[in-house]
């Protein structure tokens, strides 16, 4: 075993504040139960005596305020106890959260205070972003909100699969095992792991979504006042930092959380100088939270996608369909790479056509490309409908010009139009 792992049945005693940081090994699953006092994994508290399942290669930490007694069994890559963390930092934030809440929900309905919350988490990746709002939001559904958890990390979003920005509430706090349910999530496709592929389509997509987000929240007092979390991805310099600040704009950010950075803070809080209601805050990353290389990313995106069509736990049966070439309406948005502007006569606009929408013919690139299947009733809908969900082509057949894909279920598509990106998997 390698250093630091190690195996068996063991239970492990907890200090109040402090974490016991676990990586689960590469093969096997770890079972974990609480055995005395109480605890949380990422502000999830942990039910006693009930044994909770992680599988191969998850990480994560399991923390206590009072102090616990826990038992696990199997291997681990890594297991150790930190007694520094953030977390104080991070409840003190959710009892400020909480307090916004308490005042939208008391106030008029009609009027702008009965807004809630709106956090936006920023910092490099691997700052832990996805982690606080996940505990953010954990926490205020153990109070009892409802808060809206967007995602806009189309990289590794948790949420739905890579490739999209999407929206869902939260109404109980989040399983530490299974994550985020997918029962309704709002979901756009973008069809790329990194917005630099169609910077202007992510643009148009969070606009889309934050619009619909608004009309969602005025008629909702309960959502409204509850707020949202925003989880935003690790691209920071140049073109990500503006693509920041379009995101707390265009959503309206009340609270800006940046994790992990001093001169990220120290530039969003300039920029940020003139908005009087918007906060932004410099909160300390966490010492347990693991880098991710860029294969381990890649193996992450995989891991999502087989997840969409085979359940967490291989629990759903995806269902194998074939189309004749006609039958299916492809759409792709933006065309080929834009004209620099060198190459324009002087004082000549770009005319941008990334976020043109055109037809696509079947042909053999389609191959493992993963499609959504998008909610509008015209092409012309395409780039501002959300998707229903999506399909993943697995053999393209030119002689009897058929096309067959893996789908969640049997029988017609929810949509007539189906998006296609750069988004591939391979089993
Ligand atoms: P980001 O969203 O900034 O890229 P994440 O929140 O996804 O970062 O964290 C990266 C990884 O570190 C995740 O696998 C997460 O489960 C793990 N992690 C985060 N905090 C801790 C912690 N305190 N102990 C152990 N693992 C952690």
């Amino acid at each position: 075993a390698p250093p630091g792992s190690s195996e068996a049945v063991r239970q492990v005693k907890l200090d109040k504040e402090c974490e016991l940081r676990v990586e689960v090994g590469p093969n096997f699953p770890l079972r974990l139960r609480l055995l005395t006092g109480t605890a949380e994994i990422f502000g999830t508290e942990i039910p006693q005596e009930i044994r909770l399942t992680f599988p191969p290669g998850h990480k994560f930490a399991v923390f206590t305020w009072y102090g616990a007694t826990i038992e696990i069994d199997g291997t681990t890559e890594t297991d150790y106890t930190a007694d520094e963390t953030p977390m104080i930092s991070y409840i003190n934030v959710h009892a400020v959260l909480e307090a916004r809440r308490n005042r939208a929900k008391a106030s008029p309905c009609d009027s702008d205070d009965s807004q809630g919350p709106r956090v936006i988490v920023v910092g490099p990746t691997d700052s832990g972003k996805s982690t606080l709002s996940r505990m953010l939001l954990s926490w205020a559904a153990k109070q009892g909100w409802k808060p809206t958890f967007v995602d806009l990390d189309i990289g590794q979003g948790s949420i739905t699969i890579p490739g999209c920005i999407a929206a869902t509430p939260i109404e109980l706090p989040i399983d530490p095992v299974e994550g985020i349910p997918l029962d309704m999530p709002l979901v756009y496709f973008h069809g790329h792991v990194t917005p630099s592929a169609n910077v202007e389509l992510y643009k148009v997509l969070v606009k889309e979504l934050a619009q619909v987000l608004e009309r969602q929240f005025t008629g909702n007092i309960e959502s409204r006042a509850a707020g949202m979390v925003i989880n935003t991805m690790g691209w920071i310099e140049g073109v990500g930092y503006e693509l920041l600040l379009h995101a707390i704009d265009t959503f309206n950010a009340t609270v800006v959380l940046v994790l992990g950075q001093e001169k990220l803070w120290s530039m969003l809080r300039d920029v940020l100088k003139s908005k009087a209601n918007v906060d932004v805050v410099k909160l300390q990353k966490s010492g347990g939270v693991v880098s991710r290389n860029a294969k381990v990313r890649q193996k992450a995106r995989g891991s999502r996608i087989r997840e969409y069509f085979y359940g967490p736990a291989n629990d759903l049966s995806p269902h194998s369909n074939t189309a004749n070439f006609s039958d299916l309406l492809i759409y792709r948005i933006g065309g080929g790479p834009q004209a620099p502007r060198s190459a324009l006569p002087v004082g000549a606009e770009p005319i941008s056509d990334r976020l043109r929408v055109a037809p696509v013919s079947v042909n053999q690139d389609l191959h493992h490309l993963v499609l959504a299947v998008s909610f509008a009733k015209e092409p012309d809908e395409i780039m501002s409908s959300n998707v229903a969900g999506f399909i993943w082509v697995t053999d393209i057949n030119f002689e009897s010009k058929k096309i067959t894909y893996l789908a969640p279920s049997a029988g017609s598509l929810p949509g007539k139009y189906l998006i296609v990106g750069n988004l591939t998997w391979c089993e």
